[in-house]
């Protein structure tokens, strides 16, 4: 008899985004002649940047021929996309990240996902944020590093809290952990980690033999000079730290799809007997054994970001979406909320002050704008909500007056 993996059975389900659709349709059947604006998803609206099309096509052109033709490429990426990245992503910012300590990958929700594969699945302490982007919390769930869920809560984790007390950017644990998701510019907040905070995450990895899962796949948001992109501008994280970046955000290649993973090779951890073992080495047996590589246009599409008409290209789609963000802001602000995110994230998480369904809510009735109830993030998220910054000016602009309008009322 086949039997399920029955850690499958304690995954809360996920209806967040299918009830906000549920609720935007029963109101757009009921009221057709009052337009809808969506100011919830997480997805990119711009096209992708020139340089990217004209990549593509170019790509698309070497594969057309016999000469110039590929077949399968390296399971961690083409050298020129990953001494790319090396060279510019990190040297420049002068991180040493070696370009053979680079994984391309389809996506960093997949990398998020699968990089729990290499550790221990009995024993091992997660330490992860609330509110959160779900796919740490459900990976490992999926895995049986947890229990069952009580009071809204999986038994075995340390939630790292995100409240208007902590400014959205939680502290280190009184309790050692072993494994530990941070993610800045973050999703759902758009709180940003200054360069001390990040320090203080290092430092209880060390002091914990722990490694950082950082997730830095809105880096290209950062304006505030003090603001660290990565976690290896962090001395001494090397030896504790593993990063998740995407073009997706940075780049709109939310569907075209390409990231990468960096594990440097000083990380190490450990096995039941103590002895220490490469995490570069166990983590290029998995991707090399379970993936064959981004397609090769793509990845020309994603070096291009890294020329000097890619970089200009890529700072004016994050202005604009910036712009977008600072207008909410600004107008949220405006009427009386506290707020935090939009000034180096396309998020912007609103302290309501009530239930954030009752929000979300108010917001689609009397103003026909779409935001995320914080609530579907996690218990933290409570009495926030998340607008997106992703979408046109025009419908930015229409919606803010609209919700203007209607909180004045
Ligand atoms: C969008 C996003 C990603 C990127 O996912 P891809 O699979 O690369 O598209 C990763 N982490 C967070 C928190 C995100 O919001």
């Amino acid at each position: 008899m086949i039997r399920i993996n029955e850690n499958y059975t304690k995954l809360k389900a996920s209806y967040l985004f299918s009830d906000i659709a549920k609720r935007v349709s029963a109101y757009a059947q009921a009221n057709p002649s009052k337009p809808v604006i969506r100011l919830g998803i997480g997805d990119v609206t711009e096209p992708l940047p020139q340089v990217c099309i004209d990549a593509l096509h170019a790509g698309t052109d070497e594969m057309s021929k016999r000469a110039t033709f590929k077949g399968y490429g390296p399971e961690q990426g083409y050298a020129f996309l990953r001494e790319a990245i090396a060279q510019n992503d990190y040297a420049a910012r002068g991180c040493r990240i070696e370009a053979d300590e680079i994984f391309v990958s389809d996506g960093s929700k997949c990398d998020c996902g699968n990089i729990q594969e290499i550790f221990a699945t009995d024993g091992l302490r997660l330490a992860i944020p609330d509110p959160v982007y779900p796919v740490y919390v459900d990976t490992n769930v999926m895995a049986g590093r947890t229990g069952g869920v009580v009071n809204g809560r999986y038994e075995g984790i340390t939630y790292l809290e995100s409240t208007p007390a902590n400014g959205y950017v939680p502290s280190v644990p009184s309790v050692p952990t072993d494994l530990i998701y941070l993610c800045f510019p973050n999703n759902p907040t758009g709180a940003v980690a200054t360069r001390g905070q990040l320090a203080a995450w290092v430092a209880y990895a060390r002091a914990n033999k722990a490694i950082i899962l950082f997730d830095s796949a809105y880096e290209a948001y950062i304006r505030d000079p003090r603001i660290p992109h990565s976690i290896y501008e962090i001395e001494g994280a090397r030896e504790v730290a593993i990063e998740f970046r995407s073009f997706s955000k940075t780049a709109g290649f939310t569907g075209t799809r390409c990231a990468y993973t960096v594990v440097p090779k000083d990380l190490q951890a450990f096995d039941h007997a103590g002895k220490s073992h490469s995490v570069h080495a166990l983590w290029n047996r998995r991707h090399t054994t379970k993936f064959n590589g981004v397609s090769y246009p793509v990845q020309k599409a994603a070096a291009a970001i890294f020329t000097d008409a890619g970089k200009q290209q890529v700072k004016a789609m994050t202005d604009f979406y910036l712009a977008n963000a600072a207008l909410i802001r600004t107008a949220m602000l405006k009427l009386g909320f506290s707020c935090v995110g939009g000034d180096n994230a396309p998020y912007i998480w609103i302290n309501t002050g009530r239930d954030s369904w009752e929000f979300f809510d108010l917001l689609l009735n009397q103003a026909q704008v779409v935001c995320t109830p914080g609530a579907g993030f996690g218990k933290c998220g409570e009495g926030h909500v998340r607008i997106s910054a992703f979408n046109s000016r025009e419908n930015v602009e229409t919606a803010l007056s609209r919700i203007a309008a209607a909180l004045k009322a």
